[in-house]
């Protein structure tokens, strides 16, 4: 099977999961294992932020930074296809008590502008009518957005804008890496636009779970609070810690083959009649096409790929196809061909 519908589909190499069998543990949850403290501590450097917080996944970083940089009622300034607002079962609402004001964009990235202007309908100071904006969060790439890259200038002023108005700024980081990679752009130099932010490990970077959440001392301490209330706590959590760690020394470079094969994806399903690509120019690793071909439905597609065994994701009007370390050239023209014989049919 090659599974171009996610990046979450990597799977632990062997050389991985030998430095994971192997990996020095202790009880995490009362901060003494050693794999875990020394991968928060590499990523806090990696970041140049104070501390760093191990959790099992991107989903609870994000819930815990909406939960310490708000107060129940409060805004979150969010792009409206984010991932904290479509694919986190509501947990804003549900177990933060947040109101969600959207910023409607195409790709993901907006500029301090489009800030304004919702903070003009939001506002961020009490009143009698409206509830006020805390936060503002930006992904890092914008998945949806067609995996789109926040420029650093562009960063910058969104969180400047944001602090001059007392709001903090979040960032989902789930694919900073990739950013950083694509971009040239240190992920320190990301960091330093926003007060938090966190990396997924079990994306492009290969792990089979894990993320971290980085911030002030002061916001860390409060996120390991509601690390435990959440049940994020964890025991010989080294194990997995081991594998993030070997993901930052051999799955960060690589990143770049991603790039250049979805790329390549991109521009040869581009030329296939009937087919229109989204993000004809990928800017990181996912490419987002549509059919146009008069009875021929997406699911209807993405079933007989899969069959044929290459599977898809549904997106929206869209199909993603997403590059991966399990996904080199080989697997891509494979995939590439495959779809060319089922539009021709
Ligand atoms: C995958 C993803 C998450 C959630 O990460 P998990 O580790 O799967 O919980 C959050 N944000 C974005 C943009 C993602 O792609």
């Amino acid at each position: 099977m090659i599974r171009l519908n996610s990046d979450t589909e990597t799977r632990p190499t062997t050389a991985m999961r030998k430095v994971m069998a192997e990996a020095e543990v202790g009880d995490e949850q009362r901060g003494d294992d050693p794999s875990v403290n020394r991968l928060q501590l590499r990523v806090a450097e990696l970041l140049s932020k104070e501390a760093a917080l191990f959790l099992p996944s991107g989903t609870l970083c994000n819930l815990i930074a909406l939960k310490a940089h708000t107060r129940p009622g409060d805004a979150v300034v969010v792009e409206h296809m984010a991932h904290i607002v479509r694919a986190e079962s509501g947990g804003a609402a549900l177990a933060v008590g947040l109101m969600v004001e959207p910023i409607v964009t195409d790709r993901g990235v907006f500029g301090p502008d489009a800030l304004d202007e919702a903070l003009a309908r939001v506002g961020t100071l009490p009143t009698p009518y409206g509830t006020s904006a805390r936060l503002v969060c930006v992904e890092q790439t914008h998945n949806l957005g067609g995996g789109t890259v926040w420029p650093l200038p562009t960063l910058r002023a969104v969180g400047e804008r944001a602090w001059t108005q007392g709001m903090a700024v979040h960032m989902d980081g789930a694919r900073l890496m990739n950013a950083a990679v694509a971009s040239g752009t240190p992920a320190a130099a990301f960091a330093a636009c926003v007060d938090s932010l966190w990396l997924d490990f079990t994306k492009g970077l290969g792990a089979p779970l894990g993320a971290v959440l980085a911030g002030s001392k002061e916001f860390i301490a409060e996120a390991r609070r509601y690390k435990q209330l959440f049940g994020g706590a964890l025991r010989q959590a080294g194990i997995v810690a081991a594998g993030c760690l070997y993901a930052l020394d051999h799955h960060v470079e690589r990143l770049a083959e991603d790039h250049e094969n979805a790329r390549h994806l991109a521009q040869s399903l581009d030329a296939i009649d009937g087919i229109r690509v989204r993000n004809p120019e990928p800017e990181t690793n996912m490419v987002f096409f549509e059919v146009r071909k008069a009875g021929l439905d997406h699911s209807a597609l993405i079933a007989r790929l899969h069959e044929a065994g290459v599977a898809l994701g549904a997106s929206g009007r869209y199909i993603r196809a997403v590059a991966h370390l399990d996904t080199g050239r080989a697997e891509i023209d494979a995939a590439i061909a495959l779809v060319d014989r089922l539009m021709a049919q």
